[in-house]
């Protein structure tokens, strides 16, 4: 596509929701750093993200994003265009079937759940991400996981075409879905449990205190640094290496849990990717253990 086609192709996506350029992407993700997205689209529902995809040059990066709540968005930014899933946001309960857009907030659809007594998705009344952002992590605490009670996921592909593809072809493990490349989760079907509904209530309630106790959660930050290691935890890991409480311009490695890393205010990316780099080194040297990250880093440094 020439130059005046592309931009014009990415100007009309105004028509079909919000668009913005070179927008930080610091205030899209959890953590509150990230350098400016060229292009930063939201779609106002489902219908104009089918329309919008084909106005998108093919060979343009896209990032899509849900809450940027696991998300390290380097300082140099997105050369592509973000988008931004929150206006794909319907829900429906038929029976003990859950369709749920990629732009629902987790934790909206878990206190929907709970209304209706229905059990299966208590722990997302904890990760403060959206559906989408849960299928494409396969999220997952206290036992439980999005793979648990999902049946199929609805994608889009860079044409705006969806198919619904079934969980057993989606390979989910821990902290992993193999989506098509470059599809867009727009929508999540879940089968769930009946159970009385101040039980699923006591549950939630239960899993949000134990959050409360044990993560730094009054400072800006991005949940699990790193996967935990077959057999063990980073957080251990990390802290038997000496570096809880370290450091590195404004971000720090947490003093209450050790694979959280925290922005105290003025963090850059930077410092983040260079405790993750220390944290790494340390328990390689320490443990022997290579710890791969949790957190998608994406972007360019400065
Ligand atoms: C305080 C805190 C606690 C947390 N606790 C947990 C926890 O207990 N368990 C857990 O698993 N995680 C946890 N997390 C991490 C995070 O909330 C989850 O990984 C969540 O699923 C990310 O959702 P999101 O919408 O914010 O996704 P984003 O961070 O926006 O995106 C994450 C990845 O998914 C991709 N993506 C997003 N939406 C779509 C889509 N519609 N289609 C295709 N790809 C998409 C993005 O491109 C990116 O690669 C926590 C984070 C925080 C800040």
């Amino acid at each position: 596509m020439i130059a005046g086609a592309r931009r014009q192709g990415l100007e009309a996506l105004a028509m079909l929701g919000k668009v913005l350029r070179d927008e930080p992407m610091a205030r899209h993700t959890t953590l509150g750093v990230g350098g400016p997205a060229d292009w930063f689209f939201q779609p106002r529902d489902r219908d104009a993200l089918a329309r919008a995809m084909p106005l998108i040059p093919a060979d343009m990066p896209r990032l899509p994003l849900g809450r940027g709540s696991n998300l390290l968005v380097l300082d140099g930014g997105f050369r592509g265009v973000v988008i931004d899933m929150a206006g794909l946001n319907v829900t429906r309960l038929t029976g003990n079937e859950l369709y749920a857009e990629a732009g629902a907030r987790m934790s909206r659809v878990a206190s929907l759940c709970a209304a209706q007594g229905l059990s299966g998705l208590e722990f997302l009344a904890t990760v403060p991400g959206n559906i989408g952002g849960g299928v494409a992590m396969n999220a997952g605490a206290f036992g439980q996981e999005i793979a648990d009670c999902l049946q199929r996921v609805e994608v889009m592909d860079g044409e705006g075409r969806c198919m619904a593809l079934e969980r057993s072809s989606l390979a989910m493990g821990y902290r992993c879905t193999r989506l098509p490349e470059g599809a867009l989760v727009v929508a999540a079907c879940f089968r769930l449990q009946a159970m009385d509904a101040a039980k699923v209530r006591q549950r939630m309630r239960a899993m949000r205190e134990q959050r409360g106790k044990r993560q730094p959660l009054s400072w800006p930050n991005c949940g699990s640094v790193f996967k935990n290691p077959p057999g063990d935890y980073a957080a251990r890991l990390i802290e038997a290496a000496g570096l809880k409480g370290m450091r590195i311009g404004g971000a720090r490695i947490s003093e209450r849990h050790a694979n959280f890393i925290v922005n105290e205010g003025d963090a850059t990316a930077a410092d983040v990717l260079a405790l993750i780099e220390r944290a790494r080194e340390a328990v390689w040297r320490q443990a022997g253990v290579r710890l791969e990250t949790e957190v998608r880093i994406v972007g360019e440094k400065r």
